[in-house]
């Protein structure tokens, strides 16, 4: 496992030398204590809300501390609870004399050591109190609802208790709010992978690949469960049911929602697993007031993700909507921007595609599809039954000096391009457009702009009616769309691109029509230089897409889209002869 560290064991001080750094402009650090306190602490008359626990978590806790939010934070080692004596100098550095509030997640570690430091400042006569966030509901039954452990829903008990305190409340009321927030948020989650610890380099834990774990802790605890792994609507099903059979009592439909990663997994990842959510919610008769997705409570590395829902009431809303301003959180006010879905959902087109689009319907009139039409279908079906066994070939290539995504692309715009012609019967020239068409908008990446131009182009370049195409047709239409993907390009032979492999076949295709032969022998015969020029990509330095950045590193490998390309004018030659043009 490799991360960026110095020795493991100055990992949490220079972490937070670090974070301390660049947020001045919120925090500042305890002095002598490992801790870091709001700008404008200690505030006169202000409650102070500490939090606290462990590191590897962030940005629980120390990423919520500033206005708003919490006073300030204790920092222990990676999932290690920090000291009774650092918690007692973390909390008498913010102490303003209206009172200390203690609030962090139920674990032993901590309540032991957040304890000593509340009965030493009790005895010191400072007013303080302790509001264990419990919101895990797979970490214990109902009927043990405070041994339930502290997970992403604490964001919410930490958000009300800052509120509270920031708007002056009296530590009683501070004190009776954060236990009321803790008592409407639930949560529940699933881990897919585990988490390494830096300087490690093994993980916690491990899950098997084709598992997953549901209920697992933010410290590699193991779940209560293993399950199959499943798609992401049936988790959703199944944490929205875990959590709605413990809807707290005398709630409303208004739910604040928190989708958690856990550190390792991404962001895209949890907008798919909201959107099932939000279906299931709307199903229940909830309504989602200002979701959060993101990072709130990680562990590390480990992959899965959580839900939360807090079950609001006007106390809470408003302690909710108040203003923060933290470095992992903050809140501008009472929303106003809230929306249903706007009837703007009109689908996008891909660029360059609307007047192809006008076009190609300018071109359906009536104009009946011949044999060429025919052998075009039939090319192209066959280009995508080739390029869908490359597609991990043609990765590896441009993973060798791009992102690796070619063979994808290039199968879904070839898959798109026959479903878009699927029975379909009109002329070549239809034929080609409609499936560079699709192929454009389905491919994404440099070549689905460049190869779905390509095919348009050919189109284009071809006569109205099929029994009007012959070789000297097809190689004059090759020439116009080899110009056209140039010109979208800007590659010259040489570059190591596609265009290595047209040009040379370009020429000679056209040498060969000139020959006078019929359109399947004139292909063929001009294969063999797209070949070679296919092969000449491999001693080329990259100076066109992503893999010019790589300078003399992208020599030595075959170029991808030259590779695809030729491949694709292979297959087209299968289709013209199977057709017998
Ligand atoms: P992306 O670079 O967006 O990931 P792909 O991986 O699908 O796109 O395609 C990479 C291939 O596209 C390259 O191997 C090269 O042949 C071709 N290519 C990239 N840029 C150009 C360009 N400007 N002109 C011609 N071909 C290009
Ligand atoms: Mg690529």
């Amino acid at each position: 496992m490799k991360r960026m560290l110095n020795e493991g064991s100055a990992f949490r001080e220079e972490m937070i030398a670090g974070y301390a750094s660049a947020y001045g402009r919120y925090l500042q650090r305890v002095p002598g204590a490992s801790g870091v306190m709001a700008n404008g602490t200690p505030a006169p008359g202000r409650v102070s809300v500490v939090v606290g626990g462990g590191s590897g978590h962030y940005p629980a806790f120390y990423g919520l501390v500033g206005q708003g939010l919490a006073s300030a934070a204790v920092i222990g080692d990676i999932f290690t609870s920090p000291s009774g004596e650092q918690c007692y100098r973390v909390a008498k550095a913010v102490d303003a004399g209206a009172g200390i509030l203690f609030t962090f997640g139920n674990y032993s570690g901590d309540v032991m050591n957040f304890g000593m430091a509340e009965a030493r400042l009790r005895a010191e006569g400072v007013a303080v109190c302790t509001v264990l966030v419990t919101d895990d509901v797979l970490s214990a039954g109902p009927e043990e609802a405070d041994r339930r452990r502290g997970i992403a829903g604490g964001f919410y008990v930490f958000k009300s208790a800052g509120a509270s305190a920031a708007r002056g409340d009296s530590l009683d009321d501070v004190e009776a709010f954060t236990r009321h927030a803790n008592a409407r948020v639930r949560t529940a989650g699933v881990a897919f992978a585990g988490c390494t610890v830096p300087g490690q380099d093994q993980p916690l834990f491990n899950v098997a690949p084709d598992k997953m774990e549901i209920g697992l802790g933010i410290h590699g605890e193991p779940g209560v469960r293993v399950a199959e792994q499943m798609p992401a609507r049936d988790i959703a099903a199944m944490l929205v049911e875990t959590l709605l059979a413990e809807t707290p009592a005398g709630t409303g439909s208004d739910v604040a929602v928190l989708v958690n990663g856990l550190g390792g997994t991404k962001y895209e990842e949890m907008f798919v697993f909201y959107n099932d959510v939000t279906a299931l919610l709307d199903q229940a008769g909830l309504q989602a007031y200002n979701p959060l997705i993101g990072e709130f409570v990680t562990s590390l590395d480990m992959t899965g993700m959580s839900l939360s829902l807090f079950w609001l009431d006007d106390d809470l809303k408003s302690l909710l909507d108040a203003t923060a301003s933290t470095p992992a959180f903050t809140s501008i006010g009472p929303d106003v921007t809230q929306t249903t879905a706007s009837a703007s959902n009109a689908p996008a087109t891909g660029v360059g595609t609307t007047s192809a689009e006008t076009d190609a319907v300018r071109d359906e009139g009536g104009i009946p599809g011949g044999e060429f039409g025919e052998s075009v279908r039939a090319a192209l079906r066959q280009a995508l039954a080739t390029i869908e066994k490359m597609e991990s070939e043609l990765g590896r290539l441009d993973a060798a000096a791009g992102d690796g995504d070619h063979g994808a692309g290039m199968v879904r715009g070839l898959r798109a391009a026959v479903e878009a012609i699927e029975g379909f019967d009109g002329t070549a020239r239809q034929t080609f457009r409609r499936g560079g068409i699709a192929f454009q908008n389905a491919a994404g990446g440099a070549s689905g702009a460049l190869v779905g131009a390509w095919l348009i182009a050919i189109g284009t370049g071809l006569p109205d009616r099929d029994e009007a195409v012959d070789a000297a047709a097809v190689a004059l239409a090759l020439d116009q769309a080899l110009s056209t993907l140039q010109g979208l390009g800007q590659a010259q032979p040489g570059d190591k691109t596609m265009v290595d492999t047209l040009a040379p076949f370009c020429a000679a295709l056209n040498d060969a029509a000139a020959r006078g032969l019929r359109i399947s022998d004139a292909w063929a015969a001009a294969l063999p230089a797209g070949a070679a020029g296919m092969l000449s990509t491999i001693d080329m330095v990259s100076r066109r897409g992503r893999a010019s950045r790589l300078g003399e590193r992208s020599r030595g490998v075959q170029d991808a889209g030259a590779t695809s390309i030729y491949h694709v004018l292979y297959a087209f030659g299968t289709g013209f002869k199977n057709s017998g043009s």
